[in-house]
């Protein structure tokens, strides 16, 4: 059987890819490695307790936001159940050596409020950050969905001021750039790398709103699977895509899967790394110059991860995280510094939507180099000295968890760690980098349109990491095949 378009890869662009097509009436098939789709969102459980892996929480979900109005437009706001988190300080910033916290509220006039409070002498540096990121996020199509389609935009990703040149034109205060540079943990890249830009895209939905989805990313996995299915999807899981077929004259005709079936199609959406991408293709169909750029793409950086589960409730972490620096500068050079000198974010994990807390997720940022002399081994079959390696790991981590938070208390224990390593095997994600490939000034990721008629890219590559970055790749990528005004006429309608 032939389908009008196959979509490789059923993470959040893929699956919001595959939707897309599927009920603008094309016929769609969805290949995923994995044996489930949305693998990085279904997370595990150990002693009880839910671990998320791929999804903690969401900005610009609240009621007419973009990810609100994306989700009603792809029939899925009816299946998710979301909540708010802390208004009054959904994120804690904690400055170790300086003694200082910061608590983030829900929405911007709030978070003026809350800055200026602390910062009084920056106010106006305070306004015109503000400022700027509204005017970023205002400036991308899709999410606000009367921007012009400017290729602009790319550009200024690509060539304008970083985070940390933005910061410095507006303030000397360091204790304030390194609040403001915080959620780097968010998209893997430092603050001296992404752009002011990019960083806008990403923070600035959170300081629309933040929630959570009741039952995690488990429940997205299954609201996106339950449409799939309603739209007649045909899915291929446990299988990958191995290549695709390209015509002399340089047009897709089709998808060869691992297990050697061929999926003709008329067009593909392909949102795995662009790395993996690019093994897919034969030889001639893309220029050199363009090989050779994504294989020069930058990773964004890895992490370890601690897994605890507590024996009391942890209602501290209700609708709450929290970032910890052991200085103003430890954001800078993400990932390249010992565990003990690098950030930390911790957010809940529950045994039961409803109820408090019962355990904790600690993520601190490392380089996929670190654990590199095991990159041979598979999960299940990693050699001793890996497993002390881990176990090593472990117990600094916790040690470091006890002693920047103290409120968690002492009736937790590690229920389970993972390295870089584990981010690579599971998350089919080449060098382990959390949220794939970096978005940073000098570096120019692709686009959605490719040199090959009927292959088209999405992913958070594309445009930007987080479940509303995936999720706006889709759109960005279909766009190209459904029209632009036809996908945001029917936004529009959700609004
Ligand atoms: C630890 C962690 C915490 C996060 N927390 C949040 C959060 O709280 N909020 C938020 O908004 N975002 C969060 N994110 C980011 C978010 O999960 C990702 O940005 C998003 O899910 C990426 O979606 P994607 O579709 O671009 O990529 P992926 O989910 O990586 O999708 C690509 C898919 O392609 C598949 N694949 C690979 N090779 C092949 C092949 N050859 N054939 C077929 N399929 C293949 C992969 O298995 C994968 O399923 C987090 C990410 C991580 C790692």
């Amino acid at each position: 059987m032939r389908h009008d378009f196959v979509v490789v890869g059923a993470g959040v662009s893929g699956l919001t890819s595959a939707l897309l097509l599927a009920q603008n009436g094309y016929s769609v098939a969805l290949v995923e490695k994995s044996d489930r789709t949305a693998p990085l969102l279904r997370g595990f459980s150990r002693g009880g307790v839910r671990f998320d892996t791929g999804f903690h929480y969401a900005g610009g979900i609240g009621a007419g936001e973009p990810l609100d109005v994306f989700f009603r437009y792809l029939g899925l706001s009816d299946r998710l159940s979301c909540f708010p988190f802390d208004a009054r300080g959904f994120d804690t910033f904690r400055n170790l050596r300086e003694g200082f916290e910061f608590r983030f509220p829900a929405g911007y006039g709030p978070l003026r409020e809350n800055l200026m409070e602390a910062f009084p002498a920056e106010r106006s540096a305070i306004e015109s950050y503000l400022r700027a990121v509204r005017s970023a996020i205002d400036s991308v199509p899709y999410l606000n969905l009367d921007a012009p389609l400017d290729p602009k935009g790319a550009l200024e990703r690509v060539f304008g001021s970083t985070l940390a040149e933005k910061l410095d034109s507006l303030t000397g205060d360091e204790t304030l750039k390194s609040v403001l540079s915080t959620h780097c943990l968010l998209y893997g890249v430092p603050p001296e790398e992404v752009s002011f830009l990019q960083h806008a895209c990403i923070v600035g939905s959170y300081y629309l709103s933040a929630n959570g989805i009741q039952g995690g990313g488990l429940s997205l996995a299954t609201a996106f699977d339950a449409r799939l299915e309603e739209l007649g999807v045909e899915i291929h899981r446990g299988v990958g895509v191995a290549s695709l077929s390209v015509a002399p004259e340089g047009v897709l005709r089709g998808v060869r899967l691992d297990d050697g079936k061929e999926l003709r199609c008329g067009g593909a959406v392909v949102t795995v790394h662009p790395r993996t991408m690019l093994d897919m293709v034969p030889e001639g169909a893309f220029r050199p110059a363009y090989k050779t750029r994504i294989r020069g793409l930058e990773d964004t950086v890895s992490a370890f991860t601690l897994y605890s589960v507590s024996d009391l409730p942890l209602p501290v972490l209700a609708g709450r995280n929290l970032f910890v620096l052991p200085s103003a500068g430890s954001i800078r050079n993400l990932g390249n510094r010992p565990l003990e000198e690098g950030p930390l974010y911790v957010t809940a994990a529950y045994a039961r939507p409803d109820d408090a807390p019962r355990g904790f997720i600690g993520i601190f940022p490392a380089l996929p180099e670190t654990t590199r002399a095991w990159d041979d081994s598979a999960t299940g079959n990693r050699p001793g000295s890996y497993r002390r390696f881990k176990e090593g790991i472990a117990g600094r981590m916790e040690h470091l968890v006890k002693r920047y938070c103290p409120e968690l208390g002492e009736a937790t224990a590690c229920a389970e760690v993972s390295t870089p390593l584990t981010v690579r095997d599971f998350g089919n994600a080449p060098s382990g980098g959390l949220y794939g490939v970096k978005h940073k000034v000098g570096q120019y990721n692709p686009v959605p349109l490719t040199r090959v008629k009927g292959l088209y890219l999405a992913g958070q590559a594309v445009t930007s990491p987080g479940i509303l970055g995936a999720a706006l790749s889709g759109f960005m990528a279909c766009g190209n095949i459904l029209g632009h005004d036809r996908l945001i006429k029917g936004l529009k309608a959700c609004r």
